[in-house]
């Protein structure tokens, strides 16, 4: 299997602070002095304001985007997907009785009396920033010829770490009891090969998670197209030898691509003393040019290189070989400096499968790269989130809205086939009944329980696990974020939102703009 487990890290991706340097610039930029995220957002936004394409845009550098509520799904009478609508629309709706709730997760209503031919549908977009952990999903409104008007964002938090440890602990009691004095078992069967494109379980499940959210986002929504982030750069536009003095630094189109691509080439760390650039004691980093421009390096991307403050500031205008001594040291710099471009697409190998899942599904898909994604977000002035570089994923001429809150989908999963436990010995240590559904409830339905009297008084809304007994937990979000069980509450007190899907869904207001 081909590594990916960085290409596919959208949270580290801006946890390495990169500067730029030009000749004598070079040491200005202190440690600290830079945003959050190593960007000094309101530098990259002038400089993003300079090299904007849309006309207009010049006369007016602060983008102006609006948060609305996010929309409601609307469904015609035979339940076919009309255009989202506001919240207070949907209110109207409901009240006057011509519309029926028919989710909760995400709010999708059904209107009684319209059907899709009556009804004009201009269509919507789904937008793809995949990751490893967290996978952000926007609804946007079409035509994409206009600024960006989003709908919706889904915040999808992956279980690859989960499912990753459960096997590991499968295997690892599969190999205790082999190593046992017990009777030779023959083979059943040839695990000894993987077949081609195979995938991790971990990580084919972030590519079925996310194909299964948008065929489910089309049963609500009249999905028209999808765009995803397919690669982290475009090595097209780094192979091209004539990325000139400007181009490298980030308030660039080109500059976003060429440090995403510094950044993987490099693994986030420093060149020279190999300080790195993510975790708690990261520091920030800067472009490095292995042979200055001053003893006529060029600005090619084989001849760029990333360096930690300091070595930037001691090595000054000196060549590499008088600055670097250890010649073991020096061979490695030189020889990950001249690694071949095409190396950085196999890292991208996790999104090539998800991109051609989503194409099967007959949807045109546009993609886009990491480095435009990230240009889009910072030149409309967006916060780092999910949904937000979701939102900015391709080309796009401007942010007009932003919904103002997040669904947040973990996959949990549809429970397990073993009908027993083990012990950690790897013996069945009990058993579980045949049945999944008990008093009519199955774990992991959304419920709500109003329990009147005892000492589990009050009102629960969450995802229940059912018991044979008929004494359920269930499993509430608090207001603070932290989620609480309570334990052994009878099931006539239990009434059905959701029936369970594989997720568990919270809301989650979206970062400030
Ligand atoms: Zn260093």
């Amino acid at each position: 299997m081909l590594p990916q487990s960085l290409a596919l890290e959208s949270v580290s991706a801006d946890t390495v602070g990169v500067t730029t340097k030009r000749g004598t610039d070079a040491g200005k930029t202190a440690p600290g002095t830079q945003h959050g995220r190593g960007e000094n957002l309101h530098r990259i936004r002038q400089r993003a304001d300079r090299h904007r394409v849309t006309p207009g845009s010049g006369s007016n550098p602060a983008p102006s985007v609006r948060t609305v509520q996010p929309s409601v799904f609307v469904l015609d009478k035979c339940k076919q997907p009309l255009m989202p609508t506001s919240p207070a629309r949907a209110k109207q709706l409901l009240r006057a009785g011509r519309a029926r709730v028919v989710r909760l997760h995400p709010f999708t209503i059904r209107l009684v009396d319209r059907t899709r031919e009556h009804s004009a549908v201009e269509g919507v977009q789904i937008k793809i920033d995949p990751g490893s952990r967290c996978t952000g999903v926007s609804v946007v409104r079409v035509p994409p010829s206009e600024a960006v008007h989003g709908l919706f964002g889904i915040e999808i938090q992956h279980r690859g770490r989960q499912i990753s440890k459960n096997l590991t602990s499968r295997a690892a009691l599969r190999r205790g009891r082999r190593s046992r004095n017990l009777r030779h078992r023959a083979p059943r069967f040839s695990n000894r090969m993987t077949p081609q494109g195979w995938l991790a379980p971990s990580l084919q499940h972030r590519v079925d998670s996310t194909s299964s959210v948008v065929s489910r986002l089309r049963t609500i929504a009249p999905v028209t197209s999808v765009a995803m982030e397919l690669v982290r750069f475009d090595l097209q536009k780094l192979v091209n030898p004539e990325i000139t003095g400007t181009e490298y630094q980030q308030g660039t189109l080109a500059g976003f691509e060429v440090r995403e691509y510094l950044l993987a080439k490099w693994h986030r760390s420093c060149a020279y003393c190999e300080v790195s650039g993510v975790g708690p004691r990261s520091v920030p980093m800067n472009i490095d040019h292995i042979r200055p421009r001053v003893k006529g390096g060029s600005n090619r991307v084989s001849n760029l290189a990333l360096a930690c403050v300091p070595c930037n500031q001691a090595k000054g205008s000196r060549d590499v070989a008088e600055f670097v001594t250890d010649p073991a040291r020096l061979a490695r710099i030189a020889a990950q400096a001249q690694r071949p471009l095409v190396d950085a697409a196999a890292v991208n190998a996790t999104r090539w499968v998800l991109y051609e899942a989503i194409k099967a599904t007959g949807l045109p898909v546009h993609t886009g790269t990491g480095g435009r994604t990230k240009w889009n977000r910072v030149s409309n002035g967006l916060p780092k989130s999910h949904t937000l570089d979701a939102l900015c994923v391709g080309g796009i001429t401007g942010v007009a809205a932003v919904p103002n809150a997040v669904l947040v989908a973990t996959s949990t999963g549809r429970g397990t086939y073993a009908r027993t436990r083990s012990d950690k010995y790897g013996f069945p240590r009990l058993r579980l009944t045949r049945q999944k559904r008990h008093f009519g409830f199955a774990t992991g339905d959304h419920v709500r329980a109003v329990v009147s009297t005892g000492t589990n008084t009050g009102t629960y809304v969450g995802r229940v696990a059912v018991r044979a007994s008929g004494r359920f937990n269930i499993t509430t979000t608090r207001p603070d974020g932290k989620s609480v069980t309570v334990q052994g509450i009878h099931h006539r007190h239990f009434r059905l939102l959701n029936r369970a899907d594989g997720w568990s869904y919270t809301r989650k207001e979206e970062e400030r703009i």
